[in-house]
């Protein structure tokens, strides 16, 4: 149910609507706009209608059902785009668009801050970097666990560049927070709700990556399962779903921008790199994405792609990559939107 409060009044009166939601056994979720607030009240869809009483309490305009599946994720909970902080001054959902690079694995340390100098140059404002790596097959390179997670936090030392890296075992989630300014779940990970729950409790942001066959709806979902835990620090990432083409890795769903800008609140970013599967696909992509909306990009970049571990054929080379930033300006530009200036 969503508790719509009236306009400029004693913020008492929603502490005590929200102090109501709590006693009939409801999860009250504040949204302060700036002239009313709303109330989000989730939880037992079951007896949800004990929650209408609310509506006569004094301050309190009306109180509708949430008609979608998804609550918090929704544009009925808060009609105005979130604006999500990654990290001090690196802000997504607004203006800017947001750019992430770098290796599809940290593999030495010579490698990653190479690459984190390249890509800060080009205008990245996160460094990507896979210390666990969920590979499809059990022989393949797992990554370098820890020891790269250190890795990664030097290059931040060394540039300034947050980071951005996946978790793929709630086993590691305390450790992989110790180190990360944003936390990855990757593709194959987008339904393990005990790993959504406990990313839900904690005080970091979540780049949370569409499932190769899941549908908006069950990517909202998802979604929903890390924002009803408390964090509402969630950024949505298309990467490519599976379908019959297979000139691609996965066939980019670019319309799941402007759709999923149709449904939700939540910053949207676009993977060009696992969505093509190749290095000659990853610019036009990147264009088409801003074109169409969205509010990042997470694009993988090595400076030797031929010897990656994984992912080489889709990583640019940081030149190309730079190149990519040059153009990229015009498309950005043009979607009124801005990148950080470079020198
Ligand atoms: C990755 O970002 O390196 C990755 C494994 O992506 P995805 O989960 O989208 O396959
Ligand atoms: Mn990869």
């Amino acid at each position: 149910m969503i508790i719509v409060m009236q306009q400029n009044i004693d913020k008492q009166l929603t502490k005590a609507v929200e102090a109501r939601i709590k006693e009939l056994g409801y999860v009250p979720h504040i949204i302060s706009g700036e002239k009313r607030d709303v109330v989000g009240a989730v939880g037992d869809e079951r007896g949800k209608m004990v929650l209408q009483s609310i509506e006569s309490m004094p301050g309190v305009e009306k109180v509708v059902p949430i008609l979608k599946p998804y609550k918090l994720a929704s544009l009925e909970v808060s009609p105005q785009p979130s604006r999500v902080e990654l990290a001090p001054g690196v802000v997504i959902g607004g203006e800017e668009i947001i750019v992430m690079a770098g290796p599809c694995a940290v593999e030495s340390e010579e490698q990653i801050i190479q690459t984190a100098h390249a890509v800060k140059r080009a205008g990245a404002r996160v460094l990507r970097g896979g210390a666990f790596k969920p590979r499809t097959s059990p022989y393949s390179f797992q990554g370098m666990e820890e020891d790269g997670l250190k890795l990664l936090a030097a290059a931040r030392a060394e540039t300034g560049l947050p980071i951005i890296t996946e978790v793929v075992n709630p086993r590691d989630v305390e450790l992989v927070a110790r180190y990360a300014d944003i936390m990855q779940v990757g593709a194959r990970n987008m339904q393990n709700f005990a790993l959504l729950k406990m990313l839900g409790q904690l005080d970091k942001p979540i780049l949370l990556k569409r499932g190769m066959s899941a549908t908006i709806q069950e990517f909202l979902m998802s979604a929903e399962y890390i924002l009803a835990e408390g964090n509402r620090r969630v950024v949505l990432c298309e990467r490519g779903i599976r379908t019959f083409e297979t000139a691609t890795r996965n066939t980019l769903d670019i319309s799941a921008v402007p759709v999923l800008k149709e449904q939700t609140h939540l910053p949207v970013v676009i993977d060009p790199s696992h969505a093509t599967g190749h290095v000659s696909l990853v610019p036009s992509m990147s264009y088409a994405a801003v074109a169409a909306g969205c509010d990042g990009l997470i694009v993988e970049v090595h400076p030797h792609p031929e010897k990656a571990a994984s992912d080489g054929p889709q990583s640019l080379r940081p030149a190309a990559f730079a190149d990519m930033m040059i153009r990229l300006k015009a498309f950005v530009a043009a979607a009124q939107r801005t990148l950080p200036t470079v020198d």
